[in-house]
Formats: C-alpha cells, structure tokens, sequence
C-alpha cells in the first residue's frame, strides 16, 4: 500500500475546497489561524508514519482532547460512567442545550460538550491533578514531552464560554456534577486548549488502532473491550451532528474539534490525523473530511 503517494496527491486534489468553510472565530487564537493550512499524519500499526504538508505544526486539538479525558476516565470510573453519560449519538450541535433539558441533565454522549464536562467532573473526583495528568498522559502517548496547554486559548475559553458556563450550571442542577463549576470548567477549558502536531497526535492515537497496545510503547495503555468501546463511540458520535454523512463517506471512527483537526483510525492498520482549520457547519474540517475521504476511497482501506 503506497500511503505516501496518496499523501502527496493530497494537497492538489483539496484546492477545490479551500475557501468554502470558516475558520472558527469565537476566540482570537482560533480567528488567526491561516485558513490554508493543511497537514495530514498516518501512522501504521506496524510500520512507519507518513506525513504531508504542516503535519508538524501544533494547533489547538479543542474536541479531540474529548477522547482523551474519556480515556482517563474509563480506566478509573467503570460503569458508574454509562449512569451519567449516554452513549447514543445526539443528532444536535455539540453545545446544545435543548436536549440536555429533555433528558434531565444526562448528556447522549461523552464527545458532545455537555458529556465531556462530566467527565471532567470523573476525573476531578479521581485524579489529584487531573490537569497534569491529562498533559502527561499526551505526552507519554505521543512521546512529546513538552506538549502543553495554550494558556491564551484556555483564558479565552473561560472569557467566552457561555454556553458551556449554561450546560455546566444545568447539569449542576440536575445533580450530575459532584465539583463546583468553576473547577470542572478550569478543566474542560483546559482540555480544550491543548496544542499538538499532526504527527503527534497520530501517535498518540495509534493504540486506538492496535488494541490498545502502543506500538510506540510496547505497552498496554488501555483493554481490547475499552478500545472497542471508544472506536464505537467514535463512530457513532465523534463528528457531532455531522455523523451519518462523515461515516458514510469516511467510513472511519473518527474524533474531530473546532481547531480543525480530525483524529481517526482504522482497527489493525493505522491512526490518521488531518488538519485544516475551515469547517463547515457542523464545526468538522472541511478540507479534513474530504482528505479522508479521498484517503480511504484511493486506498480501499476503510472499517467497510
Ligand atoms: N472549545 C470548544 C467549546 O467548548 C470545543 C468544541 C469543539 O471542538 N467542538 O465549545
């Protein structure tokens, strides 16, 4: 399988679609960002990784950090996690209050931001530092140990996180918060601000594609059933409103975030991240969906 001459044909088969999305303009850090960026990183199970175009250049992972902390979170909370959270996907935005209110304060699922607030609040309960934690655990998987919070994003997500302060102050309501809401959205806000390469990413991800054994690290970093359990969560809920179509032309588990980026893998094979900072309106890569579109469909190398 030649993944490098699919990277490379890359950038000019996506000209078509710069230009057609926007730049998330909700904080200055995210509004600056180049709208032509483009980079894409695969790293194989068993083999090597592939780069093309700012596959070295660090950007704000926003919602990917979402299967991160659930990652966390599943290794120390068990099934009082599925009490909480759902695992259904939402057919909603990502902040969506609405549905929150119907279901009395239990998220759909741990990658909307109603959901991944309660995990933070799991992680606060268990974890002494979960921010240090959070940060070594990325860089532990990536091996890039000087990963770390932007700390200009996570100031700007606390200034304008008004929405987030609303589902957070609702779940506190319906008594699915433990911790104050300052806390759990220091966390959240945090989380959010991470910043990491496409290439890093892809090896942070790569034991999602190996049964949770990192190839980097010889070491089992979460079960085979966990794994199963966070690709299907991925598959059925990890680009938001916009999963049906993303599954149908990606045909991946996939994670994406409103930093542009989109983590996702094939079990057995390789982990992939892309990244180009336009999105269309469910707040997924543009330009990043149709990489991996074209990636999978080029190479026959898709879950189906
Ligand atoms: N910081 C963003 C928010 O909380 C992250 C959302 C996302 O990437 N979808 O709204």
């Amino acid at each position: 399988m030649d993944f490098d001459k699919t990277l490379q044909e890359l950038p000019a088969y996506l000209r078509e679609f710069f230009g057609k999305g926007t730049v998330a303009s909700y904080i200055p850090a995210l509004a600056r960002v180049p709208a032509q960026k483009f980079g894409m990183a695969l790293c194989r199970v068993a083999g090597p990784c592939h780069r093309v175009g700012d596959s070295e250049e660090r950007f704000s992972i926003q919602s990917i950090s979402k299967l991160f902390t659930l990652s966390l979170a599943m290794g120390r909370c068990g099934e009082e996690l599925w009490r909480r959270v759902g695992r259904e996907p939402s057919g909603n935005r990502f902040n969506s209050l609405v549905q929150l209110e119907y279901e009395r304060g239990i998220p759909r699922n741990p990658f909307i931001n109603a959901g991944a607030i309660v995990i933070c609040d799991i992680l606060l309960d268990h974890l002494p530092n979960p921010k240090e934690t959070l940060r070594d655990y990325l860089r532990l998987l990536s091996g890039s140990f000087d990963i770390d919070f932007d700390q200009e994003v996570a100031r700007s997500e606390a200034e304008t996180g008004f929405i987030n302060y609303a589902l957070a102050n609702f779940l506190k309501g319906n008594g699915n918060l433990h911790n104050a809401v300052e806390a759990v959205l220091d966390l959240y806000f945090h989380q959010c601000s991470l910043a990491l390469s496409c290439s890093e990413l892809a090896r942070a991800t790569v034991h999602l594609a190996n049964a949770g054994v990192s190839p980097l690290l010889g070491e089992a970093l979460l079960t085979g059933p966990q794994v199963k359990r966070l690709n299907s969560l991925m598959l059925t809920s990890g680009t938001y409103d916009a999963v049906g179509e993303f599954a149908y032309r990606v045909g991946l588990p996939a994670k994406s975030g409103v930093g542009g980026g989109i983590a996702a893998v094939l079990p057995g094979d390789y982990s992939v991240v892309v990244w180009s900072p336009e999105l269309d309106p469910s707040g997924n890569s543009l330009a990043g969906g149709a990489a991996l579109e074209y990636l999978t469909t080029v190479t026959g190398k898709s879950i189906f």
